[in-house]
């Protein structure tokens, strides 16, 4: 290994805090990473930062040239900070709110001019969950517009050099974020006013761009991680290693590998080790340890150098056989001296604590890790929808014919979160009329899933009330019979509900409905219309009475209402028909119980 700090490779020894950058896309994420790296290369002579596998190392040494005075070497003895270099979602969800954390600390990075967004609200959510410390970075100041920049210096001394105008300007964004993040019941201010890390959450102001701030930003960061973490930072260095799989991915000439973040004890070449995965964890013989070769060194077809061992916290590439259904965010354990099973059960426990429970019915739901899919979850039963199945990867046709089976058309669906779509499940999907979601913001995703659900319940309800009896009541005007029978035509006023084509029509003598006939057609002046509303005069062809005999000029006649519909009308539909058809309704239901006070219930 070439991360040969001091402190390390001794029993009691301090490793390096594990730090992850989370927050909103194109808040400046990755600019932020580039701009540490950038800034200890720049700093450092050769071997100021290592790069790992999906991470970045950057030594004690390099951060205190880069924030100068603010850092004082002799007053840490943590080796310095571990980046993992995958920022955002696929970082943050390998965080997990139980079994090992793979990060110590969070930067948050918020744009100045953005405010919280979807993605800065789910990182906090799942940061408290968690129990993560974090810090703000509000980024992109040099963007306020009359910003003087000078590359490189504390945020605190490039404010204070700005015009009052550009200093105000930038307060309000910047107490604007630090409103936001109160009213999430967090406290926080400018870090410079922080007396206790532990219970506030620091801002730091700064520029990726221009890099002013970072001497701060990492200067926060040690000091945090120096004052509240350094009793977790306590490892075993030569004890059986226990680490992360950051990702799953295929390697030239190794096959199918994991990139994984150890955070406690020691890897070899030629160890045992134990991969979470389900149903039953993977028990495995280290192929070899890669880790990237020096930039100098890269040739165009081998990128890595198989390196005897790696120790915490680094990041490594691990080859091995039947590693494919290893997943994002499950736990590596190396078995050393113990026995297989003990680990095996420890593994077992761990993929345990993290919570994906699923029910005998509903959606299918993928994600890309087993932290965000814990979330996505835990999400998805806060809004009482229910999973049948939950799992880590790319949708696959297995996870169609899954969906497929759900009972409700609507739970056939698949909500796949910051995973792709297999060109074969894409097909089978819409071959069996699998809805697939796919999203990178949670909350959205879901969101999408519920308005097709309502999309769904909408049409089914319209479906429902076209085919069900609709109440009205309409009276037969005097000196308006077109034609005496066969069929009878009168001319009537609605005086209430919803009368349409093909009615039978009843007529009341008390409360014992008489049923006259059938009402065929309406013609509203001369036209053939489907339906007449209140108030509307229309004529009405009625096969079956013959006008003066059974029904006479001046009746008042109802739509007949099976008594079915009247108790799904009265029940289910009530919300969904107009006040006035409600109104008929209740005066065509009080008729029938007077005679029969159960009547449609
Ligand atoms: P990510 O999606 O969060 O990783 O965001 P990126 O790092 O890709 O940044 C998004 C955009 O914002 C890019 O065009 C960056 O150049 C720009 N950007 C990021 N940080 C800053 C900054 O501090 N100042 C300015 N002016 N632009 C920035």
């Amino acid at each position: 290994s070439d991360n040969d700090h001091t402190t390390e490779g001794e029993p009691g020894a301090l490793r390096t805090p594990i730090v992850a950058v989370l927050g909103h896309v194109d808040h400046g994420k990755t600019s932020l990473l580039d701009k540490i790296r950038g800034s200890a290369v720049h700093e450092g002579e050769a071997g100021a930062i290592t790069q790992h596998i999906g991470s970045t190392a950057v030594p004690l040494d390099t951060i205190s040239d880069i924030a100068g005075e603010l850092v004082d070497p002799d007053d840490f003895d943590l080796p310095g900070l571990l980046y993992i270099d995958t920022p955002g979602h696929h970082s943050f969800s390998t965080l997990r709110s139980r079994g090992g954390a793979l990060a110590d600390i969070a930067i948050l990075v918020v744009d100045v001019n953005d405010g919280f967004q979807p993605q800065t609200h789910e990182a906090m959510d799942i940061l408290a969950r968690t129990g993560t410390p974090f810090i703000v970075a509000a980024n992109k100041i040099d963007t306020v517009p009359g910003w003087n920049p000078e590359p490189n210096r504390p945020s605190k001394v490039a404010i204070e050099s700005q015009s009052d105008r550009v200093e105000s300007d930038l307060n309000e964004r910047l107490y604007e974020i630090i409103g936001q993040l109160s009213s999430k019941d967090i406290s926080a201010d400018m870090y410079w006013r922080v007396q206790d890390f532990q219970s506030n959450v620091g801002v730091v102001p700064v520029s990726a761009e221009t890099g002013e701030g970072v001497p701060d930003l990492l200067t926060v960061l040690m000091g945090l991680s120096q004052r509240y973490m350094k009793d977790e930072m306590a490892i075993d260095v030569g004890g059986p290693a226990a680490g992360t799989v950051l990702e799953v991915k295929d390697t030239q000439g190794f096959g199918t590998t994991i990139d994984g973040v150890i955070y406690d004890g020691t890897i070899q070449a030629n160890d045992t080790i134990v991969v979470g995965a389900k149903p039953n964890s993977i028990v495995t013989e280290v192929r070899a340890l890669l880790q990237p070769k020096p930039l100098a060194e890269i040739r165009s077809d081998e990128e890595f150098e198989q390196v005897s061992e790696v120790a915490a916290a680094e990041g490594v590439k691990i080859a091995a056989p039947d590693l494919d259904d290893a997943m994002a965010g499950a736990p590596i354990r190396v078995v050393r001296d113990r026995d297989t099973s003990d680990v095996v059960d420890l593994v077992q426990q761990e993929l345990a604590d993290i919570e994906v429970s699923t029910d005998d019915d509903g959606l299918t739901v993928k994600a890309d890790t087993l932290g965000s899919l814990e979330a996505l979850v835990s999400t998805l039963e806060e809004s009482e929808i229910p999973v049948m199945d939950a799992s880590v990867g790319d949708v696959a046709p297995r996870d169609v014919r899954m969906a497929e089976t759900a009972s409700s058309s609507q739970e056939q669906s698949i909500l796949a979160f910051n995973v792709d779509v297999l060109d074969d499940a894409q097909q089978l999907a819409d071959q069996e009329d699998v809805r697939l979601f796919g999203h990178d913001v949670i909350y959205r995703l879901i969101e999408e899933y519920e308005e097709y659900v309502e999309e769904i319940e909408e049409a089914q309800q319209e479906q429902i009330l076209e085919n069900i009896t609709r109440p009205a009541r309409f009276k037969i005007l005097p000196d308006h019979t077109f034609r005496q029978s066969d069929p009878a035509v009168v001319g009537v006023e609605v005086r209430g509900g919803l009368l349409r084509r093909n009615s039978n029509v009843v007529l009341f003598d008390g409360s014992t409905p008489d049923r006259v006939g059938s009402l065929k057609t309406i013609q509203d002046e001369g036209e053939d219309v489907d339906e007449a509303r209140t108030g509307e005069r229309v004529a009405v062809s009625i096969d079956g009475p013959t006008v003066g005999r059974q029904i006479k000029e001046g009746d008042e006649l109802w739509v007949e209402i099976p008594e079915k519909h009247a108790k799904i009308l009265e029940q289910e539909l009530t919300e969904d028909i107009s006040a006035d058809e409600r109104e008929v309704l209740s005066m065509y239901l009080d008729k029938h119980r007077n005679r029969d006070p159960f009547w449609g219930k």
